[in-house]
């Protein structure tokens, strides 16, 4: 939805992400969680509840949704938590499409065959591509996030930065209850208020919610058609255009200036066609792209014209990493064969693992006698300790950081 609202899985990653060693211990300390005042907290829900912004909730249902509530500090510590540094690019690409997630998108695709038919004949937004959203925030319903949603907002609504946003969140997911969409029980997700199977933030539910199954609820949490057909809402309501490709890989002639590339600076194909620039395998640029910009996510890798359904994936989540990881297992999960592979090769030596080489690289680890818990494939911090005492001892850079090479000498 936006940046600073993460879905499940961006959470998940993000929480992946290690301190570095200069800054554990600070960031150790700015990570224990504030004490709240309860009572402070009490004052500010009762003057939230008079506020314009409250006027569509009733003094009953007020009462009923928040009667028991305490404030949640965890979801301050989240607030605030800076990344260190910015995972590459083939990093993110190879967790969120890996041979797994595309074989339950080929599933997924073939279940939901008919649903997924009447939405693209009412949205115009392709069946792959619904898919392709569906796979990478919740890991096709999968990853929903687990706190609750009432909580998280009413909390972030009375301390720390945005609470003026916030109280937007707070007010339509008590919106979501009162209306019945969702029971209380199932309203929960990220610490900053995604939740569902299309991790939607309250107030983007009541722009782009759709009751597909006809029950009279629009439940994006148990009901796969509510969620699709309102994944394809979302993306139609963000400039999606029946019939056009997201964008294609292509090949740049050589000694291309690539320097003023962008997803925004687009341009007529016939133009990208006569600076030389081909589909990968070398073939005529298509017509099925009235324009599209150059995108190349990290210099000497693989580039991208995208047009403008590439740009309703962005808005999805803000990041064309993100983008680029729906844009790709949408044209996979469509395809047969196998491999995640773009053409062109990611500029390094040390590729990315998926999930499974996550879960293999954690066995491996344990064998070695690293306390990690259990190898459940999510890298967090004490795999990352593991990894460094290992990185140390090969001589590797230690950067805590889960990669084939790594994997390959423990194997
Ligand atoms: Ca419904």
């Amino acid at each position: 939805m936006i940046s600073f609202a993460r879905t499940a899985l961006a959470a998940l990653l993000v929480g992946a992400i290690s301190l570095a060693p200069s800054m554990t211990t600070s960031a150790q300390a700015q990570d224990a969680p504030p004490s709240l005042d309860s009572a402070e907290f009490n004052a500010c829900l009762n003057n939230l509840r008079i506020t314009p912004a409250f006027k569509a909730i009733s003094p009953a249902a007020f009462a009923r949704f928040t009667g028991d509530l305490t404030p949640d500090p965890s979801v301050l510590v989240l607030l605030n938590r800076q990344p260190e540094f910015t995972m590459p690019v083939w990093d993110y690409l190879a967790v969120l499409v890996d041979d797994e997630r595309v074989g339950d998108g080929r599933a997924a695709h073939d279940k939901w065959r008919d649903v997924l038919a009447q939405i693209e004949q009412q949205t115009g937004v392709a069946p792959n591509v619904v898919i392709g959203v569906w796979g990478v925030e919740s890991n096709f319903g999968q990853n929903l996030g687990g706190r609750p949603l009432v909580q998280s907002l009413a909390t972030l609504s009375c301390f720390g930065r945005r609470q003026t946003y916030f109280r937007g969140e707070f007010a339509a997911a008590l919106r979501i209850l009162q209306e019945g969409h969702i029971v209380p029980e199932k309203l929960v997700g990220s610490w900053a208020g995604a939740f569902g199977q299309t991790q939607f933030m309250p107030s983007t539910f009541f722009r782009s919610a759709v009751d597909f199954d006809g029950d009279g609820r629009r439940d994006i949490v148990d009901s796969v058609p509510d969620a699709l057909a309102s994944t394809a809402k979302f993306l139609q309501n963000a400039g999606y255009r029946r019939g056009e490709p997201w964008g294609f890989e292509v090949r740049l002639p050589a000694g291309f200036d690539t320097s003023g590339a962008s997803r925004k600076n687009k341009q007529p194909i016939a133009a990208w066609r006569a600076s030389g620039l081909t589909l990968a395998d070398g073939s005529p640029l298509p017509d099925s792209l009235p324009s599209a910009g150059l995108l190349i996510p990290a210099r000497g890798g693989p580039a991208f014209l995208v047009g403008r359904n590439f740009d309703s994936l962005y808005s999805y989540n803000a990041s064309e990493n993100y983008a680029l990881a729906i844009a790709h297992l949408s044209n996979l999960v469509a395809q047969s064969g196998n491999g995640t592979a773009f053409s062109t090769p990611w500029p390094t030596d040390d590729v990315g693992l998926s999930r499974a080489q996550n879960r293999e690289l954690q066995i491996l680890l344990l064998a070695r006698g690293h306390d990690i818990g259990s190898a459940d494939g999510m890298i967090g911090a004490k795999t990352r300790e593991a990894i460094k005492t290992e990185q140390q001892r090969l001589g590797h850079k230690v950067d805590g950081r889960a990669g084939q090479k790594l994997l390959g000498e423990l194997r």
